[in-house]
């Protein structure tokens, strides 16, 4: 407690402190202004400039400048992993800079808190599968959302302050504001309280990530709705609610509402959702939601969203059954995500975009202005995850300030899960993709089966789907996409995606003696 505030003030410049004041410990004042000898330096300077900033309405003063090696803007998985590494490591002089929260999207509306939903909505249909593994409870205790919420609040704010933490711990210079670029060697930062600081680097690293695509403009009353990022907002559990998107996102939010008990309608354009995953995948989940209840208006367009008051909203629509409406509390636009890219500057930098406004980067995550670098869902290499920003992030820092001239990321197997209900994993190629590249030499393994889990479950329809596919190609049988969907396949995947980014083959799943009893024995026993 005593000890922190000394280290704290000699490591750090006193422009950090006045420019940024979230980052002062809080302290009783009496250790800040007496204990120290540098404190009470520190903190009468501090004084000094606080001074200088209160008459700042009469005296016009000029931004601060700061210079750094590397300058990252955006805060989020990407940013703060290349950021931390070319800093701890390499001690590159480093300043990040974050408009909303430290750790972006993955930590405050993305990976972390949907996954901690995803958890609740799993607890939830263990308490039901309990039944029939002989507990007896006369009905599962009403879900909480309101407290759920709170809680799942409470954990993102913790991370936030160990994001903050990290940084300190690894010297990076954490700057709270909105940064534009305003020429090819500066940066404007924004700070919270209005004011402006200019910082110039010698490299620049791009992470803004992206936002949710807005709604067309089209659709009268399509504002009534919400999106991705406001659904960690919903305070009070929806009755019922329509989801409008196809892609994973849809798909995880439209089987959590259901498993917790909200009637869940899932908009989607075409017959199939998760439709850039195997053909496989999209068929029996999307079997597997209609079988749970879940209403999927299949080739559905919205035309027109009604206000009706109280939160409820009157939803027009036409699908393959005809023209249709449905009262819901709840709409979520989940149909897909824009890189954030708009009023950066990037112009002044001249930096190439591609049509959807992501910027163009080689396999070096190099744009086409040299010393200007973007990772993550900003830039244009399709793999929106966070895995794969920090990956490319790290290995950036490990090239330009690491001297590993030729790290970076390979942009292939990378495997990905959605957390649906059942879950599903996918590393490689899909089916089509394999027999458009292959051709004939193409072997396809597939099973399908009811899990062990679902041994005591009396009745047919209470037993969710298992099916693993592996494709393989040419003489050896190189394994070259692998799917699998059924309870664990999160987890399952990650082993198998090491076994196939080092170049496995059928014989060498066979060769691996199979676990038993799990699902996952099947992937090993394969005919
Ligand atoms: C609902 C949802 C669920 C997801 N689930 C998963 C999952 O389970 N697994 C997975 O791997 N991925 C998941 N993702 C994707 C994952 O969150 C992203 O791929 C990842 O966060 C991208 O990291 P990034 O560093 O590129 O960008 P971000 O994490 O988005 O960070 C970018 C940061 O830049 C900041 N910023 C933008 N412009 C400026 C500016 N001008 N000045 C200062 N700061 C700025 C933003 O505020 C933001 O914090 C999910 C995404 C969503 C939306």
């Amino acid at each position: 407690m005593t000890a922190r505030p000394t280290v704290y003030l000699f490591r750090t410049s006193l422009n950090i402190h006045f420019t940024n004041p979230r980052r002062l410990p809080k302290l009783p004042s009496k250790i800040i202004s007496n204990s120290f000898p540098a404190t009470r330096l520190a903190s009468q300077r501090l004084s000094a400039v606080s001074r200088q900033f209160s008459n700042s309405s009469t005296v016009k003063m000029a931004p601060i400048h700061k210079e750094c090696d590397y300058l990252v803007i955006g805060g989020g998985s990407g940013g703060l992993a290349s950021g931390r590494r070319a800093s701890a490591m390499y001690g590159a002089k480093v300043i990040a800079i974050e408009s909303k929260r430290l750790g972006g999207t993955c930590v405050n509306v993305g990976c972390v808190p949907k996954k901690v939903t995803w958890n609740a909505a799993s607890i939830r249909e263990t308490l039901r599968d309990a039944k029939s593994y002989g507990f007896n409870f006369e009905e599962v205790t009403p879900f909480d959302w309101t407290i759920f919420k709170q809680k799942r609040d409470a954990y993102v704010k913790r991370l936030n302050g160990i994001y903050a933490r990290n940084l300190d711990n690894d010297k990076v210079e954490y700057i709270h504001g909105h940064a534009i670029i305003k020429s090819k060697d500066e940066v404007e930062v924004t700070l919270d309280d209005g004011s402006k600081q200019s910082i110039g680097f010698k490299k620049l690293l791009i992470a803004v990530g992206g936002h949710p695509t807005k709604p067309p403009k089209n659709i009268p009353g399509a504002e009534l709705g919400t999106n991705s990022d406001g659904f960690f907002e919903i305070e009070k559990q929806p009755k019922k609610v329509a989801i409008i998107g196809a892609g994973y996102i849809a798909v995880e939010f439209a089987g959590m509402f259901h498993a917790l008990g909200t009637e869940t309608h899932l908009f989607i354009r075409y017959n199939t959702f998760l439709r850039t995953f195997d053909p496989m995948i999209q068929e029996k989940v999307v079997a597997e939601y209609e079988r749970q209840g879940i209403h999927i208006h299949k080739c559905s367009s919205v035309s027109k969203v009604e206000d009706l008051g109280d939160g409820w909203k009157r939803l027009h629509y036409k699908d393959k059954n005809g023209e249709g409406a449905v009262d819901v509390d709840a709409l979520i636009w989940a149909i897909g995500r824009t890189p954030q890219t708009d009023g950066l500057g990037l112009e002044k930098l001249g930096v190439k975009l591609d049509e959807k406004g992501h910027i163009v980067v080689d396999d070096y995550q190099n744009t086409n202005v040299e010393n200007v670098y973007a990772i993550g869902d900003v830039c244009n290499k399709g793999f929106e995850l966070t895995p794969v920003a920090i990956a490319a992030g790290r290995r950036l820092s490990d090239r330009i300030f690491g001297g590993r001239k030729d790290a970076h990321l390979e942009y292939s197997n990378i495997p990905s899960v959605v957390f649906a209900h059942p879950e599903v994993g996918a590393i490689g190629m899909t089916e089509p993709e394999a027999r458009k590249r292959y051709g004939d030499s193409v072997k396809v393994y597939q099973t399908g089966f009811t899990a062990m889990y679902y041994a005591l479950m009396d009745r047919q329809e209470e037993k969710g789907p298992t099916a693993f596919k592996v494709i393989c190609e040419g003489p050896n049988e190189r394994v070259v996409g692998m799917h699998i969907l059924g309870l664990g396949s999160s987890e399952i995947l990650q082993g198998f995606g090491v076994a196939v980014k080092m170049g496995a083959t059928k014989a060498d799943l066979d060769r691996c003696v199979a676990i038993h009893p799990t699902s996952a024995e099947e992937l090993v026993t394969l005919k």
